[in-house]
This record gives C-alpha cells, sequence and structure tokens, in this order.
C-alpha cells in the first residue's frame, strides 16, 4: 500500500494513544517501516536514532536474531497453550523460574499479563483478594505518587496521576488517592534530599492517618523512577524509606518497575540499587523488549500463600486468554539471555554512564534547567529562566517544536506536554550512538533556541 493510502486510511480508521484525536487527524501518522539496532526508518526511508527504544521497551534493540529465531521456533513448535485448567507450556514456566530466580528477595510467584496495564490492574485485584482472604476487609485504599504512571486499565488510570487519564473518565476512583511527588527540582521549598525523604514519608503518613489508618488502607504504589511524570528522580534512600514506612504502617509496598526494570536503569531491577524487596513489583517493557506484548505481576510467598489458603478449593476469578503465551514467553527468554550472557545489561551500564556524563555536559544550554538521569533513562526540563526555573509559556509550544526539530535531525525523544524531554536509548547503544544522539539533540536545542519568539523569551 502506498504512503497516501496509508495516512488515509490511518486517519479513518486508527485511533490512537493518548493523542487528541483531531490533531492527530491534522498532523497525520508518522508511519515507521523498518529498524535495525538502535534505528528506525520511516516511510520516507528518513533514518532515526531511536532514543526512546519504542515507548520505553526495545532495550535490546532492533533485528535481534537470536530473540527473532526464538519466536520462529516458538511458533513453528506451539504457538498457543493457555494457562486454564492446569495447561502450561515449557518457556511459561522457564520463564516465571528466571523471573523468580532474579527478582529480589521472595518475590517469587509470576502472574503473567500482556503488558504493563494489566499488571497493575492483576495487583489491584489480588490486593483485595489478599485483603478479604485475612478478613481485613476495610483495608481498601490504595494510595499512589502525584506524576506517578501505573498504565491505562479501568481502575490503574485512577492511580496514575495524569490529568488526562482522569477528565471526562470518573476518575480518580472513591478509594484511589495521591501524595506529592518528591520532584526535587521543583519540590518549591528548596528541602535537601534528606528533607524531601522526610517530607515524603510524613505525607504517607499523614495520608493514612487522613483515611481512617492502616485498617483503612491496602497499599502504597510507586516507580522507582517516575517515567511518564518526566523522569522523576528520586533522592537516594527514598525508595528503602518508603518501602521501611509502608512496612511500619501493614500497607502493602508494590514497586511499578514497568520502565525501570531489566536493566533501564542500571542493575536488573532498580529496587535492587537500595536493597529493596517489595510486596509486590509490575513489570513488562524490557521483559520482551517489546518484541512481544508480555508483563508480569510479582508477588512475595507471604501473598501468595494468603491468596491461596483464601482460595482453598475455588478458583481464584482472574486469568487472561493470553496469559503466559508461550511465544512471548519465548522471546522473554531469549531476551533475558541477551541481558544476562550476550551483555546488554553490562553494556548499559557502561554506556549509561558515559550517557549521563554527556548528558550532564549540556547543563550549561540555556533552555535547560536541569539535567535528570538513572542509567539509560534521563529527563532533561526545559526552562527559559534557569535561575528561576521558569518554563516556556504554554503558547509557544516548546515541547512539539523540540519534537518535530528532532524528527528533522535524525532523532526521536519522547517530548512530554510539560517541557520535559525523555530518553530511553536501547541498552545495546554504542559510545558513537550516544555521539549521535548527543550531537543531533543539541542541535536540536539550538535550533529550536533560535526561533525568535522562544529566543525573545529566554
Ligand atoms: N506502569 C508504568 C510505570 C508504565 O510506565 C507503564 C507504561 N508506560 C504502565 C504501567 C502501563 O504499561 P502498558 O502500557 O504496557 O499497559
Amino acid at each position: 500500500m502506498n504512503k497516501d493510502a496509508l495516512m488515509t486510511f490511518d486517519r479513518q480508521h486508527l485511533f490512537h494513544p493518548v493523542l487528541p484525536p483531531h490533531v492527530h487527524e491534522e498532523h497525520g501518522a508518522l508511519i515507521l517501516e523498518s529498524a535495525k539496532g538502535a534505528y528506525v526508518k520511516d516511510i520516507d526511508g528518513h533514518e532515526l536514532l531511536d532514543g526512546f527504544s519504542g515507548l520505553w521497551c526495545v532495550n535490546a534493540g532492533y533485528g535481534h536474531e537470536s530473540i527473532i529465531n526464538a519466536a520462529h521456533e516458538q511458533l513453528k513448535t506451539l504457538p498457543y497453550a493457555t494457562g486454564y485448567f492446569h495447561f502450561a507450556s515449557e518457556p511459561t514456566i522457564q520463564l516465571a523460574k528466571r523471573l523468580a530466580d532474579l527478582a529480589p528477595g521472595n518475590l517469587n510467584k509470576v502472574y503473567f499479563t500482556l503488558g504493563g496495564s494489566d499488571a497493575v490492574d492483576s495487583a489491584i485485584r489480588l490486593i483485595r483478594f489478599y485483603f478479604n482472604s485475612l478478613g481485613k476487609l476495610n483495608k481498601k485504599n490504595i494510595i499512589a505518587l502525584e506524576k506517578g504512571y501505573h498504565g491505562s486499565s479501568s481502575t490503574g488510570a485512577g492511580l496514575t496521576a495524569l490529568p488526562v487519564f482522569h477528565q471526562k473518565f470518573d476518575l480518580p476512583l472513591a478509594w484511589q488517592h495521591h501524595i506529592p511527588s518528591h520532584y526535587p527540582y521543583r519540590n518549591g521549598e528548596g528541602l535537601s534530599d534528606q528533607e524531601i525523604i522526610n517530607k515524603s514519608v510524613s505525607d504517607l503518613k499523614a495520608k493514612v492517618e487522613q483515611l481512617g489508618g492502616p485498617d483503612h488502607v491496602a497499599a502504597f504504589f510507586c516507580e522507582p523512577v517516575q517515567g511518564s511524570g518526566g523522569v522523576i528522580v528520586p533522592p537516594t534512600g527514598y525508595l528503602k524509606a518508603m518501602r521501611d514506612t509502608c512496612r511500619e504502617l501493614d500497607i502493602l509496598f508494590l514497586a511499578d518497575e514497568v520502565i525501570t526494570g531489566f536493566g533501564r536503569t542500571g542493575p536488573m531491577f532498580a529496587c535492587e540499587t537500595e536493597g529493596v524487596v517489595p510486596d509486590m513489583m509490575t513489570v513488562a517493557k524490557g521483559l520482551t523488549s517489546g518484541y512481544a506484548p508480555m508483563g508480569a505481576l510479582l508477588m512475595g510467598d507471604h501473598i501468595y500463600d494468603v491468596i491461596a489458603d483464601g482460595a482453598g478449593n475455588t478458583p481464584v476469578g482472574h486469568g487472561f486468554t493470553y496469559s503466559g503465551h508461550p511465544v512471548s514467553a519465548a522471546i522473554g527468554l531469549a531476551v533475558l539471555d541477551l541481558y544476562e550472557s550476550g551483555g546488554l545489561l553490562d553494556n548499559g551500564q557502561k554506556v549509561g554512564n558515559y550517557f549521563e556524563q554527556k548528558l550532564r555536559g549540556l547543563s550549561d544550554h540555556p533552555l535547560i534547567g536541569e539535567v535528570r538521569t538513572a542509567g539509560m533513562l534521563a529527563g532533561i526540563e526545559l526552562v527559559v529562566d534557569k535561575t528561576n526555573k521558569t518554563k516556556p509559556s504554554a503558547a509557544l509550544q516548546v515541547s512539539p517544536k523540540m519534537y518535530k526539530e528532532g524528527y528533522k535531525n535524525g532523532l526521536i525523544f519522547r517530548a512530554f506536554a510539560d517541557d520535559v524531554i525523555g530518553f530511553a536509548p536501547p541498552l545495546c547503544c554504542t559510545v558513537s550512538d550516544i555521539d549521535i544522539l548527543i550531537a543531533r539533540f543539541e542541535k536540536t536545542l539550538n535550533n529550536v533556541l533560535n526561533i525568535e519568539e522562544i529566543r525573545n523569551e529566554v
């Protein structure tokens, strides 16, 4: 099909996620055609360095033979097996075992999903089942962070704290609550790292108190690094302090590692950095490196035991046709091999250090207020006044201009609506890929700075 026809049918029939539909109809689709390593090519043959790994997911890069072969072999051998009626398949069992071995502490039970949203949704449902099994019938409230993202399911989207996920969707629900993000750059009060941590702990305690005490609160959810809220990296010690507070309050701690898992911030899971063992952990994206849909909810033995005992001889009524899909699982195994024996995790750490250093080298740029990094994950806060941390006025549309200019310069990144730029390059990037990324980003920043109305505001 030629490009014109594709563009027309896209406008007529494809409802794109998280876009204003009419704006998209006007803009038209950016159709990608092929990809290799860290680079994608669009339908016009324009080559772009994918500085966002698709949607923070193609950690291994594109076109990996070992992943393609694993999928091919599995498609030939057994393209589908359900997990219902006691059925299972070899790759699914093996992947569950590998994940349990890799995950921190006693996160030994794996519930496979199709992605991150249904991993969060599964967590919510099973947390309900857990507390009802314990006879703690009032523990219903769940607390998450402002600026947090926990997917787009009809319940999870209420824990997500981005306004467009709530407006006109009748969210958040009555049992969904948020406390302020740690957000060091904009905490507004000039607090030290330790003071930010202390404030977050007391915000959580105060919220629990306000909700009637621990008997009324089930869990606290957070991302080890907030992703879709603008790549907000917490002060060191934050995660551990929040985990410990949850234990003290007798509420469950869920780490949403959908973005941060699988080497994105350096270690296999970001929780490891502070020796944190959550009660539950959600993963997706890097699990299959985006080659097939798959996510998972990992739960501690103490959670599983209560659920299993609570169910007795009655089925736990939670299931998806494609839970533990064997092709996705085979892909997951091939991807885990790459992280481990394939050296992808090590490469991500090494190149991640270089990436951090090079990005920080751009800190003096007039448009950059702050560079935040955690391995191969970065957020750049754009400002027009570095001292006062003033954001560009909304009318300037700096984010869309950055994206457009970046695309022209052969670079894909995320341009968040509130003028934060997000990077999550594939972990397979070489040092020279990073040099290309930085050069194209610097050029993009300079071109945008040279737009007259933007220059006037700086
Ligand atoms: N949790 C987090 C932290 C995420 O970043 C995302 C996706 N960006 C999700 C959950 C939802 O995952 P999915 O889009 O695969 O449903």
